[in-house]
């Protein structure tokens, strides 16, 4: 017999060393613990698929169309895709200028736009707080996050983001609503973060996975406000998952300068390949569907949670996507940490700013639940954050 001289410790890349789970990780080790717990944890709806799509994707699947696509996606999405984004943003593509692809989901667009602009070093703005998955791109792709402060109001403006910007600097990340404080930036704040990065030559990448879940007090003209309505000269990312209850389907789609578009179509070849080809075919009847009753149910969720909150608590208005980045009194908890921990005592998940930022004083509820779900868990998150169960300690 040989001897087996396989150390797997050592064969791991420092790329995947570099990145830490940890603090995801906690908090489904506590959730495992629970048996039916209050769950403010997850970051997706709670809505069947709609009807119609799942008709379109089981047509699908039962008409053998289920081999690879082309990479750039099939005819019938694409052409869904450039009439919407013809009509929500005035962009003309695909053209000489602009490209389009089909993209697994949302997090497979932010990757290829990462693997096909930065160099080893290269700077990516990242607000902070941050969608987990920014800084970890760009760890992965050779990058380096540059973490751009926005407490107490989670807005990321030109203001901010100005000063940090240097030789290195490739991209800005840009998420309205945002992920995890649900804060919608308004034109006005748009059209200076846009004015300021054309000008120093920093590619914009505008997240807009929660476009449709922009509420009332959110919306410009009844729409998210977006950026690629002042300028095409930026990488738009937009995913099905969230708005139409698919996140498993792994779809999203980016549009954007065809330079960048084409590095990564090709990029794309050699990886995912193609995004699902029943998951495409489905959603090519997606737009046609009114989400507007359920948003518009989600919207009276958000304000549930305000109305038990908000009287215990600083939680910065989120007009858009489905959480509240809620902030942990000193006086209740010495970190978010800690007030996550009792919580979950008490059969309620949410998850610690700190997974998500570099402080720990806030806590990110999710309110795409049930109403009585909801209503169970803020009771309690109200009376631990107004000190009532501080005698338990
Ligand atoms: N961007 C943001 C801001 C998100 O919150 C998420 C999902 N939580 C994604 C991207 C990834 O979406 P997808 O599932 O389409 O990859």
């Amino acid at each position: 017999m040989t001897t087996c001289r396989l150390d797997f410790e050592d064969l791991l890349s420092d790329r995947s060393l570099a990145i830490d789970v940890s603090g995801i990780r906690r908090v489904f080790e506590l959730g495992a613990k629970l048996d039916n717990p209050i769950n403010l944890s997850i970051g997706q709806p709670d809505f069947p698929v709609p009807q119609a799509i799942k008709d379109a994707t089981i047509d699908a699947i039962r008409a053998d169309r289920n081999g690879y696509t082309l990479t750039q996606g099939v005819p019938e999405l694409r052409s869904a895709i450039v009439r919407r984004i013809r009509d929500d943003v005035g962009w003309d593509v695909p053209s000489d200028d602009l490209g389009l692809i089909v993209t697994s989901g949302t997090s497979g667009g932010l990757l290829l736009a990462m693997m096909a602009t930065l160099n080893p070093g290269d700077e990516v703005i990242v607000p902070d707080p941050y969608f987990v998955v920014y800084p970890a791109l760009a760890e992965l792709t050779g990058g380096r996050a540059v973490y751009c402060d926005t407490y107490p109001d989670f807005r990321l403006t030109a203001e901010r983001v100005e000063p940090l910007i240097t030789e290195r600097t490739k991209l800005l990340l840009l998420n309205s609503p945002s992920n995890p404080s649900g804060v919608v930036l308004r034109t006005s704040e748009l059209r200076d973060i846009v004015e300021l990065c054309e000008s120093r030559g920093v590619l914009i990448v505008s997240d807009e996975i929660y476009d449709e879940f922009t509420y009332d007090d959110g919306r410009e003209d009844g729409r998210c406000p977006s950026p690629a309505r002042l300028t095409d000269r930026l990488l738009l990312v937009r995913g099905f998952g969230k708005t139409y209850g698919c996140t498993g389907w792994r779809m999203g789609y980016a549009a954007g300068p065809k330079p960048v578009l084409d590095q990564m179509a090709k990029l794309q070849q050699y990886t995912f390949v193609c995004a699902p080809s029943m998951a495409q075919f489905g959603l090519a009847v997606a737009f046609d569907v009114d989400m507007g009753p359920l948003v518009r149910s989600y919207q009276a969720k958000r304000d549930r949670v305000l109305a038990a909150l908000a009287p215990v608590t600083n939680v910065t208005h989120p007009a858009g996507a489905f959480y509240a980045f809620v902030e942990v009194p000193a006086a209740v908890a010495g970190s978010a940490t800690a007030f996550v921990e009792r919580a979950t005592e008490r059969n309620v998940l949410v998850i610690p700013g700190n997974v998500f930022s570099r402080r720990d004083t806030h806590f990110r509820l999710s309110y795409a639940a049930p109403d009585e779900t909801l209503d169970k868990g803020l009771a309690i998150l109200a009376e631990m954050l107004s000190g009532g169960d501080r005698e338990q300690l």
